[in-house]
């Protein structure tokens, strides 16, 4: 089993790329990746690369509530929610949904890991 590839936008200015989101899809997960089968994320019914994503013209609190959205109809019943997870955290993704988790708490829980690995190496 492979490891989960970029998302489409992880970029650091928070723009997607087209070119990345046409070479990824949904959640990370490629469709040729056998675990693809199985993530909730490539279903025939999940919402398209684009939509695990803040829209340029879209609220905060519209983003916030879809995030929601999406991690409860989607990651929350997916097998590779801890590895996606875990991918993203390793990844450092900023940006979309991962592993039944909103931007900000991915990004909270970098923070938490990175300041546990400093302050191991420090003890
Ligand atoms: S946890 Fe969410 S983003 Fe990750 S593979 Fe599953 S459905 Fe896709």
């Amino acid at each position: 089993m492979s490891s989960m590839p970029a998302h489409p936008q992880s970029a650091t200015t928070g723009a997607a790329s087209d070119a990345a989101r046409d070479s990824s899809l949904a959640g990370g997960v490629p469709r040729r990746d056998e675990s693809a089968t199985r993530a909730r994320c490539q279903t025939k019914d999940a919402p398209p690369a684009d939509d695990w994503f803040q829209r340029d013209d879209e609220s905060t609190s519209s983003w916030h509530a879809r995030e929601k959205q999406l991690i409860r109809w989607h990651c929350a019943g997916c097998p590779l929610m801890w590895q996606c997870r875990r991918d993203a955290v390793e990844r450092g993704e900023q940006y979309g949904v991962w592993g039944g988790l909103t931007e900000a708490d991915l990004r909270k829980l970098q923070t938490s890991i990175r300041q546990a690995r400093r302050a191991a190496v420090a003890a």
